[in-house]
C-alpha cells in the first residue's frame, strides 16, 4: 500500500510541523525519518490514506481517523460473554 505523493509543498509543512510539534528525540526522529517512506500516511491497520489534515495536526500518527486516528494502540478487546460451563 502506497500514499499518494505528497505535493513538495505538503512534505515541507509536515517536516516543519514535525520540527515544531514533537518533542526533539525518537519519537520526532522517527517521523522524520517515515516522512521519506513511501508508505508513510497510510494507516497501518486498514492501509488507507490518513487524511492529510490529520496528519498536519499529528506527523506520527499511524492510524487514521476511522482506526482510531493520533496515536491509539488500537487494540480492542472482544468481550468474552460465554459464562464458565458447567459440567
Ligand atoms: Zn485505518
Amino acid at each position: 500500500m502506497r500514499y499518494h505523493h505528497f505535493t513538495l509543498e505538503q512534505r515541507d509543512a509536515l517536516q516543519r510541523t514535525i520540527r515544531t510539534s514533537l518533542h526533539p528525540g525518537r519519537e520526532r526522529d522517527e517521523a522524520l525519518g517515515r516522512l521519506g517512506e513511501p508508505d508513510y500516511g497510510v494507516c497501518e491497520r486498514c492501509g488507507r490514506d490518513i487524511a492529510f489534515v490529520l496528519l498536519e495536526a499529528d506527523p506520527a500518527a499511524r492510524l487514521c481517523r476511522a482506526c482510531g486516528g493520533a496515536e491509539a494502540p488500537g487494540e480492542v478487546r472482544a468481550p468474552r460473554g460465554s459464562r464458565a460451563d458447567r459440567a
